[in-house]
């Protein structure tokens, strides 16, 4: 197990990249705990699978370094790293059967006998396979052929580090959450560093202690789910994680109030952002709908009932904002104003959260 430091990495897969764009990974500074579970989230083309690569040693970064406890392994072969690798688009020997799939990365470093036995049979277990040990793994279904490939790189004991790159694709939703379950449960036993790659939140902070955000090739937020819920460090973040996701308002700030559509906002503080593009952003669990002459000139477009709560559609200059109601809350007939809860409120200027004068970002 490995401390693994990313010190002034970037990549492009152009041969002579000059502008930032030309970066599919732009400029990154990141320590990955020892030990510690992350998900690497973010849509698709953003740059994740090139960063797990460079991790892995797939591919050698354009720019910077790759530490492990701070020893340099940038041009280190995929061997001599000792990293447990599960592609999205499952790796499975056809003519093998599952057991022997699942030995393999076991027979290749010489482990005895027995203890091959003893973890494929563990493994087997753990996805949910152990009838079908014998089996060839031709003529399997394409989640029982993910299953497999999930189940090599969790075989090993003594890697550095796991890395998952979206393993659970084609995978059912509950078995899915099953196989999350037996992950966490892993890293539980046996505390190896884990990077789990998805394009999809709810994996994301089910399995994770810290998410990693990316968007366009950047690193643009690390947090609990609670401090990306709370405290999104970017627009992206805030849209991208929440359901719905974050209220967008154009905003300009003035002493400790904000004005929205000739609405005052107040805010209760300071933020300095000036010269740049201000926006306030709410996610809808704190937007409240009301009537009178208070608040932002708001319509109701219509009410979605979900279960436990409602989403409610409004319009607000020509533009739609949700809000999330309680089940038993009425939606008055003649709403037509939203007001904010205070703490719900994000100042954002040019897409970064701005932190209130007087306070650590
Ligand atoms: P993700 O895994 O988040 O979907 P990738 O890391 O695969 O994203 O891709 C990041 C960007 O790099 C995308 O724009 C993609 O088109 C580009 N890219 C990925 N692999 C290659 C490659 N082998 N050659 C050229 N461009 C690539
Ligand atoms: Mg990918």
């Amino acid at each position: 197990m490995a401390k693994i430091t990313l010190e002034n990495l970037a990549h492009s897969y152009l041969p002579n990249p000059s502008a930032e764009d030309d970066f599919a990974l732009k400029e990154l500074n990141h320590d990955w705990a020892d030990g510690e579970a992350y998900a690497l989230l973010g849509s698709s083309g953003c740059g994740k699978s090139t960063l797990l690569n460079i991790i892995s040693g797939l591919l050698i970064p354009s720019q910077g370094r790759v530490l492990f406890d701070g020893q340099d392994m940038t041009h280190a072969p995929t061997a001599e790293r000792n990293i447990a690798q599960v592609f999205q688009f499952p790796v499975v020997y056809d003519t093998m059967t599952v057991r022997e799939n699942l030995a393999f990365p076991l027979k290749n470093r010489r482990m005895p006998a027995d203890e091959i036995a003893r973890r494929v049979q563990k493994v087997g277990a753990m996805i949910g396979m152990e009838a079908e040990l014998g089996r060839k793994a031709r003529g399997l279904t394409a989640d029982a052929k993910q299953k497999i490939s999930l189940g090599r790189g969790m075989v090993r004991e003594d890697v550095n580090a796991l890395l998952f790159d979206e393993p659970l694709t084609v995978i059912d939703p509950h078995m899915k959450w099953e196989l999350r379950t037996q992950l966490k449960k892993l890293h539980h036993d046996f505390g190896h560093t884990m990077i789990y790659v998805t394009h999809d939140q709810t994996e994301a902070l089910t399995f994770a202690d810290k998410v990693v955000v990316m968007y366009d090739g950047r690193v643009v937020q690390i947090g609990t789910p609670q401090e990306l819920f709370e405290r999104p460090a970017h627009t992206f973040v805030g849209y991208f994680i929440g359901s719905p996701g974050m209220n967008l308002f154009d905003a300009e700030l003035a002493g400790t109030a904000a004005t929205v559509d000739g609405a005052r906002v107040e805010l209760g503080r300071a933020y300095a952002a000036r010269g740049r593009r201000v926006q306030l952003g709410v996610r809808p669990e704190f937007v409240r709908i009301g009537t009178g002459d208070a608040g932002i000139p708001a319509r109701v477009r219509r009410v979605e009932d979900v279960g436990r709560h409602k989403i409610v559609r409004l319009e607000v200059a020509g533009r739609e904002v949700s809000a999330i109601a309680g089940e038993g809350t009425r939606i008055p007939a003649d709403a037509n104003r939203i007001t904010f809860d205070p703490e719900g409120i994000n100042v954002y200027a040019d897409d970064w959260r701005v932190a209130p004068e007087g306070e650590a970002a």
